[in-house]
């Protein structure tokens, strides 16, 4: 057997009950084999791969606090620091029901790549809690954050680990975790990112993803001899990644007939208004309901249905697994030209193949939605300068990251013979680099 599936197997084995998990080492290491084969005797000797596919620390914390009756409630929390090789640990939490340790595990392993890929000094690393901040006070999600940071903090600094936001942490459950942060710690410092603009924050950070996801597309499109301006897009989700990505590709001229929640989605003919998404979710923080109740144009339809319109760009910004093996046969069938993911492993690895199978581009999530990262490490950046740079500062070095980030992954992709597979490209760029890094420190 070779190096990759022995490998393969041994991780499918340990990790019973981590499905996520094993979907993404699998789609990894399977993007790998040309260049592991390659080298297969120095990693194996190594055991390079092994070490790749093991957390470097898993921290797993109680979180108790109190709710408004009363009542004493009990999370869990994590913190796995996956891969500290480039830099410290870097990734984001979330706070979501369905987080587990290998939701988190999944999560933390794809941001060692994605990180390497900004070509930023920064670790992969991923933390959360099965807590969900939806439907409770603000009073309830500061007990909550509170509980978690005054255990998270013994494991975090900003030279060592950075935490940011991800799923149900945004701005409100930042600020949270920051001020506990400091006060037990008695430290103002830059540990975690994503911060409000008052307590060292970025400006363009809130953007970062969204708008780093169309840099990408553009770019890419331009790679392919498209022009972008004029095309219509679907777009899933309605939480930060998906509002900025409807924002910047309105920008563009690109139109977005479609966002979603996790229980239903808009169609609006007319494009989606991005100042009325905003107002529904970021300061009413409503249902979708909202949304059609006020905009004429558009339809509200309760469950999944985004990625049965027609148009030429498909956006999965919501969650993982969310664009199936049907799902992908329409997109083929409506024509669609380029599927870039704003989410972390949307689509199935089943639809993936599917879609690059019939010509589509593809772009994964670990390229796609890197700005985000790339720009909470300018957070840092700023923090140790103790500076604040210009919004055009920063999304101008956004932009040049993600467009870096395009050419780089297809350059690896024609270097190993798969020009135009942008998985194998973004995976093998991510994994050099790394791979490279641990060779020369040694055996830790
Ligand atoms: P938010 O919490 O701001 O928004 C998430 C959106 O997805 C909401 O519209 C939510 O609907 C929907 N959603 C969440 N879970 C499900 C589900 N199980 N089924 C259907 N819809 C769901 O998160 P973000 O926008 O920050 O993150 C979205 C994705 O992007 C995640 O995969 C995240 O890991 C990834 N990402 C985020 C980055 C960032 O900077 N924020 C950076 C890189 C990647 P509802 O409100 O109903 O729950």
């Amino acid at each position: 057997m070779g190096y990759v599936d022995s490998v393969l197997e041994e991780v499918t084995a340990k990790n019973p009950s981590e499905p996520e998990f094993i979907q993404a080492v699998n789609e990894v290491l399977e993007s790998l084999r040309p260049v592991i084969e390659a080298n297969e005797t120095k990693y194996k000797k190594e055991a390079l791969l092994e070490r790749l596919v093991n957390p470097e620390r898993q921290i797993k914390f109680r979180v108790p606090w109190v709710d408004d009756n009363g009542q004493v409630q009990v999370n869990t929390g994590y913190r796995v620091q996956f891969n500290g090789a480039i830099g410290p640990y870097k990734g984001g939490l979330r706070f979501h029901p369905s987080v587990n340790l290998g939701i988190i595990k999944f999560l933390g392993f794809e941001q060692t790549f994605k990180n390497s890929l900004t070509g930023l000094p920064i670790g992969g690393g991923k933390g959360g809690s099965d807590f969900d901040p939806k439907g409770k006070s603000d009073r309830e999600v500061m007990a909550f954050c509170q509980s978690f940071m005054t255990e998270l903090c013994k494991y975090i600094g900003p030279d060592t680990d950075v935490p940011a936001g991800d799923i149900g942490v945004g701005a409100r459950e930042i600020g949270y975790l920051f001020g506990q942060y400091k006060r037990i710690r008695s430290a103002y410092e830059g540990v975690l990112t994503g911060k409000g603009l008052s307590y060292g924050g970025s400006l363009a950070r809130k953007e970062a993803t969204g708008y780093g996801l169309l840099y990408l597309t553009q770019e890419l499109l331009n790679l392919n001899g498209i022009e972008i301006e004029g095309k219509t897009a679907i777009v899933s989700g309605s939480g930060n990644v998906a509002i900025y990505a409807i924002e910047k590709a309105c920008h563009l001229g690109v139109k977005c007939l479609t966002c979603s929640d996790s229980t239903g989605w808009i169609y609006d003919e007319e494009g989606i208004d991005i100042e009325l998404l905003k107002e529904v979710k970021e300061v009413k923080r409503a249902r979708l309901t909202e949304y059609a109740k006020a905009r004429p144009s558009a339809v509200y339809h309760e469950g999944r249905g985004v990625w049965g319109i027609k148009a030429d760009i498909a956006l999965p910004c919501a969650t993982q697994n969310e664009l199936f093996i049907e799902d992908a046969k329409e997109l083929v069938k409506n024509g669609v030209t380029v599927v870039a993911e704003g989410a972390n492993m949307p689509t199935t690895i089943e639809a993936t193949k599917y879609l690059m199978d019939h010509q589509v581009i593809f772009a994964p999530g670990k390229a796609a939605n890197a700005g985000g990262v790339a720009t909470s490490a300018l957070e840092m950046t700023q923090n140790s300068e103790r500076l604040s740079w210009t919004f055009e500062e920063v999304d101008q070095k956004l932009q040049t990251i993600m467009i870096n980030i395009t050419r780089t992954m297809d350059k690896a992709a024609k270097k190993y013979k798969h020009p135009g597979n942008y998985v194998l490209g973004a995976n093998i760029a991510g994994f050099e680099k790394v791979a490279d890094a641990m060779s020369f420190q040694g055996i830790v």
